[in-house]
């Protein structure tokens, strides 16, 4: 695909980058922001001219209704330098209709594709210095929507505002990542906003993941609310496991978000013959797979860390430690896609984009 980029733009550009001050060997993910955001404003049902302004504090009213109701939506995407200098999207597309899918589910405007991909697209072009080459480094990219409308009237907004802000960010290991089944609380149900990237998705974790950490797991993998007996995402991250030489995911529904690294492993493990079947496994059949030694890997897959192996799991009283696998699937994936994504190797499925 080939993203159009964004005439009626207006620029603000600052006069001093802070690029110097910053040590790209020593960063926390998501902490520190480049020089300029794009910022697009909804009013009186249209879109105004978007803008690339220094990044900076927006003021808005303390009766905005992103406050009260969480009317707010996002998405996390990287872009890639390669060896000449080139900058790179993975999938963009993707993320530009799950935003909009994202939106329709909050009652919140589309934002048009040029102000979204071709606003990101010359926003890359003045941010390219802040993507930087090498293993595991990357530009991640946040793109969120908010309800501006004062008032406290529990009804959708009228006004909304479209940002982008952009952070450097170096490969990322979580540490060993221990897991808690959850028996209890749930992160989506049917008929919730679970398939949307939803700011209050995350709110409604937190508590649960904090009860988790106190017990020592860093992470709860979610089942489905009504039955608790499926397994269905990972933290924030969608969930594959490995029995035997078999990869299992469970198929998206409205309790689980259409993640993109996910729908790219299950592509890439087919073109790699492994075996991949799209099924919800259960409960019992982890605990029994664990048991009788079947049960190889388990890992999350998301945009941020691109696969994160887990070493073990927590169900109600029992703790099962998963094998040391000799030829692990999930690094394998891990390295081939970051490598499509890197352009280290040639990318057969057209899904990397140049800026
Ligand atoms: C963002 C997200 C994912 C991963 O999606 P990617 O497109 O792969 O980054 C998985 N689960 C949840 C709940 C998410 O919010």
């Amino acid at each position: 695909m080939e993203i159009k980029t964004l005439e009626d733009i207006k620029l603000n550009l600052t006069e001093r980058s802070k690029i110097h001050d910053i040590d790209f060997e020593n960063l926390s993910f998501g902490n520190v922001f480049t020089d300029h955001m794009l910022v697009c404003d909804f009013v009186d049902g249209r879109w105004n001219q978007p803008e690339i302004m220094p990044y900076k504090p927006f003021s808005i009213e303390p009766s905005a209704r992103v406050f009260h109701y969480g009317q707010a939506i996002f998405e996390g995407m990287k872009a890639y330098k390669d060896e000449a200098g080139d900058v790179w999207l993975f999938r963009p597309e993707q993320n530009f209709a799950r935003f909009n899918k994202s939106a329709v589910r909050l009652a919140m405007p589309e934002v048009p594709e040029e102000v979204f991909l071709g606003g990101l697209k010359k926003l890359l072009q003045i941010e390219k210095d802040w993507v930087q080459r090498g293993t595991g480094k990357s530009l991640y990219i946040r793109p969120f929507m908010i309800a501006t409308s004062t008032g406290v009237i529990a009804s959708p907004s009228n006004n909304y505002r479209f940002c982008i802000i952009l952070s450097p960010a170096k490969s990322y290991y979580s540490g060993e990542v221990k897991v808690i089944i959850a028996d209890h609380f749930s992160r989506a149900a049917n008929g919730g906003i679970g398939a949307a990237k939803a700011a209050g998705n995350y709110s409604a974790q937190f508590y649960p993941t904090k009860l988790a950490n106190e017990k020592g797991y860093q992470q709860v993998i979610w089942t489905d609310d009504a039955t608790h007996t499926k397994l269905e995402e990972a933290g924030t991250m969608n969930v594959f496991f490995r029995i035997n030489d078999t990869l299992y995911t469970a198929p998206t529904s409205e309790r689980i978000l259409d993640g993109v690294t996910r729908k790219s492993l299950i592509e890439l493990a087919k073109r790699e013959n492994m075996n991949v079947e799209v099924k919800s496994v259960l409960v019992d059949e982890l605990i029994a797979a664990a048991k009788d030694g079947s049960l190889k890997e388990i890992f999350g897959a998301g945009t941020a860390a691109v696969v994160n192996p887990i070493a073990g799991f927590a169900y109600k009283d029992d703790y099962f430690e998963l094998p040391k696998v000799e030829n692990s699937f999930a690094l394998h994936l891990k390295e081939k896609l970051t490598n499509i994504q890197t352009k280290v190797d040639e990318d057969t499925f057209g899904w990397t984009v140049k800026i």
